[in-house]
């Protein structure tokens, strides 16, 4: 990789941000609320936008109303597998009453685009549409088909009327060695220094249920052994239990990139902790309380209690009470054994069952595609630093097991990104066109970068 970008017909940046934020605005105007969903509509403005420019492209619909955009830009003479653009169309719900303006208005408000959706992840969607319109009118070649996929359904988290659907039904579609995707790309700056963090894997999930169990009885007569005094005791021995800390490759990689900005002894601190590696030891790394507790749940297995269920009447001490708990769990680790292991840190006064899970997945950090990532950021942010990590949530990587997906797209300012950490599906969500610019350009230059011609 690593050929210089080759254009024929260099984008006018300063058009491309108007350009793009009209696309994120339109996009913003269609309601996708998941549920119900409905995002053939938003699919179908993304087809009708590439089509009108020669690009070839269809609205795949899983279900009525549940469209998935597809394109593709085919090159001349592949000599290798194609790389996907990808992202999802659908939304959260909105509380309209706590928003300042109207969540599907798209206004642009001094410098920012509003509505649900400006961050996650319509803003990525304008950005990789309107980056393939670059590409397409720029006249290059490439050695690779560039598709785009904006699927429906990923919220709800599991695919059905979209990655997940389209891998079983549609995976003609999909064939390609490397994604780009959300959950990823965010700024920060340790000691002063730049890094952005790729999505390099993803945890799995194991949702887990505790059951207490014991004599029932009369509400007026106290009993010294019951079902909420063996759930009472259960919950505290999980709040005070600390799991190993487990580091992964890409956290190991993460680590490895960051040493040299943990001062002059930091190789030799990154190794001590990979020798052997303490939740302590890691959180005297000099972070910021919200990247170290980032860091806390990429490198631990998690059971987190959620919902508890239990009794009906005031006057009967129930027999059973239970407690969920949300689960996620790190690549390699399965399911069933961190059941187990919840169980022994739980003891035997209460039984923890596997309700459902499913592993985790990493990419490699070391790939020519990771490779090309850190060029580009490299050359839009002269200075900065790419480190790979472990996001703690899940997103439809976890539908595509064939391919490698890196979730990067980056915002230009460390600070912005901490707003739209606190946006994302709350009140109020909004994405700076400067940021959209600036992700718009990495997706154009990344392309022409790694499929260019040589
Ligand atoms: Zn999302």
């Amino acid at each position: 990789m690593g050929h210089p970008a080759t254009a024929v017909v260099l984008p006018d940046w300063s058009a491309v941000r108007d350009e793009a934020t009209r696309h994120l605005q339109a996009l913003i105007r269609f309601d996708t609320t998941n549920p119900p969903g409905n995002e053939t509509p938003a699919a179908a403005y993304i087809v009708e936008t590439l089509r009108a420019e020669g690009i070839t492209a269809e609205v795949v619909e899983s279900a009525p109303g549940r469209g998935n955009a597809v394109a593709r830009l085919q090159s001349a003479n592949p000599t290798a597998p194609p790389i996907l653009l990808m992202g999802h169309t659908d939304v959260v719900s909105v509380e309209r009453d706590k928003w300042t303006r109207d969540p599907f208005g798209g206004d642009l408000v001094e410098g920012f685009v509003w509505g649900r959706g400006a961050v996650d992840m319509k803003s990525q969607v304008a950005a990789e549409l309107t980056a393939l319109l670059l590409l397409k009118r720029s006249g290059q070649d490439f050695e690779r088909d560039i598709t785009l996929v904006a699927f429906a359904d990923e919220e709800t988290g599991g695919g059905d009327h979209g990655a997940a659907w389209m891998w079983a039904h549609r995976r003609d579609l999909l064939d390609a060695e490397y994604a780009i995707n959300e959950g990823g790309g965010e700024p920060i700056e340790v000691n002063g220094r730049r890094f952005y963090l790729c999505q390099a894997g993803e945890k799995g999930n194991a949702h887990l249920r505790v059951t207490a169990r014991a004599a029932p009885g009369h509400a007026s007569i106290p009993l010294d052994d019951t079902a909420m005094l063996r759930l009472g005791r259960a919950l505290v021995r999980l709040h005070e239990w600390q799991p190993p800390a487990v580091v992964t490759p890409p956290m190991r990689a993460l680590l490895a990139t960051l040493a040299p900005a943990f001062g002059p002894e930091g190789e030799a601190t990154v190794a001590a902790i990979l020798a052997n590696p303490t939740w302590d030891a890691l959180a005297a790394l000099p972070f910021d309380a919200d990247v170290r507790a980032g860091l806390r749940a990429s490198v631990h297995n998690t059971a987190v209690p959620t919902i508890v269920h239990g009794g009906h009447r005031l006057n009967v001490i129930p027999s059973e009470v239970t407690l969920e708990l949300d689960g996620r769990i790190l690549p390699g680790q399965d399911p069933d054994d961190w059941r187990a292991e919840v169980q022994a840190a739980l003891g035997d006064d209460v039984e923890v069952t596997l309700v459902s899970g499913g592993p985790g997945l990493a990419a490699d950090p070391a790939s020519p595609f990771f490779d090309a990532i850190a060029a580009t950021i490299a050359d839009l942010d002269p200075g900065a630093a790419v480190a790979p990590y472990l996001v703690s949530g899940g997103t439809d990587a976890a539908h595509l097991p064939g391919i490698k997906v890196y979730g990067f797209f980056p915002p230009a300012s460390p600070a912005r990104n901490a707003l739209y950490t606190g946006l994302m599906h709350g009140h109020d969500e909004r994405y700076a066109v400067e940021d959209l610019l600036f992700g718009t350009r990495f997706v154009y230059e990344l392309v022409t970068r790694f499929c260019g011609e040589r």
